[in-house]
């Protein structure tokens, strides 16, 4: 396992590697959800490419970017079992250097759900993605079902540039108790920690309304506002069923849905979503 950080070495490890090469795009501070994606790509491709990198473009004023939990030596212990082959770890400066100033806007898919509550968010997301794909030209990239939003972000935008890469979508890695895995779980005390299970119970509830016939949104979106009502210490930032393709919200769930929604538990924001087919 090579580490690597500025462009020019990326470039020729990337020229020395043969078959199929796949990308796990993360931010560090590693916990099994990112492994997932990890030991997917390492079943499907011949070479993986892992970058660590904290996109700072991603992140809103007042958002957590100068408090985002970081360990890199504890990431490069968890990936080299895995037997990843490359870790690219640039640097802000060498992702933005200084006169920086093109982006990758996706539209309409962008507007709702995190959109609304992060504006300027999901630019940050595809410019960066965008910048990782040219630099490692992998022929599979692995993101988590966790961001919802994000993977079909990148999914579009995949299609509209016509980037020859495969989106591959892993599922949500989970606490035994339910809680979706992340790096901003460590933000939780415990008494937060135990309160965060109430985005998973919601989830659970309003999929349980659904497969025992419950078709009309305003209702199953009703049953995930109830049991966060039931924690003190939730603030609800937006509960949504919404069409799974297009993330718009639904009166009636006919086809694929996405039930999501982001929480405040004190001041750590988290999200969590889950699928109704
Ligand atoms: P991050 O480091 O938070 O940017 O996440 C990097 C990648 O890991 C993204 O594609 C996330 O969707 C994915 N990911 C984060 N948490 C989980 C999880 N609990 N289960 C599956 N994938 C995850």
């Amino acid at each position: 396992m090579r580490s690597i950080i500025t462009l020019t070495d990326l470039r020729s490890a990337r020229l020395l590697s043969t078959g199929r090469v796949g990308l796990v795009p993360t931010m560090g501070y590693l916990h099994e959800g990112h492994l997932s994606l990890v030991r997917r790509a390492r079943e499907e491709c011949d070479h993986v490419v892992v970058s660590i990198f904290v996109n700072p473009t991603q992140f809103g004023p007042r958002e957590d970017l100068s408090n985002y939990p970081r360990d890199l030596d504890r990431d490069l212990s968890l990936l080299e079992p895995l037997g990843v082959d490359l870790i690219w770890m640039p640097t802000a400066e060498i992702m933005y250097p200084p006169g920086f100033q093109t982006w990758v806007d996706v539209e309409t898919i962008t507007q709702p759900l995190e959109g609304t509550s992060r504006p300027g968010h999901f630019r940050g997301v595809t410019t960066v993605v965008a910048k990782l794909f040219n630099a490692v030209q992998p022929h599979s990239a692995y993101f988590g079902q966790k961001d919802a939003q994000q993977a079909a972000v990148i999914r579009q935008m995949t299609r509209d540039l016509n980037f020859p890469v495969e989106i591959v979508i892993c599922p949500i890695v989970r606490e035994s108790d339910g809680l979706a895995m992340s790096s901003r779980n460590v933000y939780l005390d415990p008494e937060q920690r135990k309160a965060a299970t109430v985005l998973s119970r919601a989830l659970q509830a309003a999929k349980e309304a659904y497969e025992e016939g419950e078709r009309d949104a305003d209702k199953i979106r009703g049953k995930m506002k109830e049991v966060l009502a039931s924690e003190p210490l939730a603030n609800v930032q937006y509960v949504s069923c919404a069409d799974y393709d297009t993330l718009k919200e639904l009166n009636t769930v006919t086809g694929k849905a996405l039930l999501s929604m982001a929480v405040f538990i004190g001041k750590t924001r988290l999200i969590d979503n889950i699928v109704l087919e």
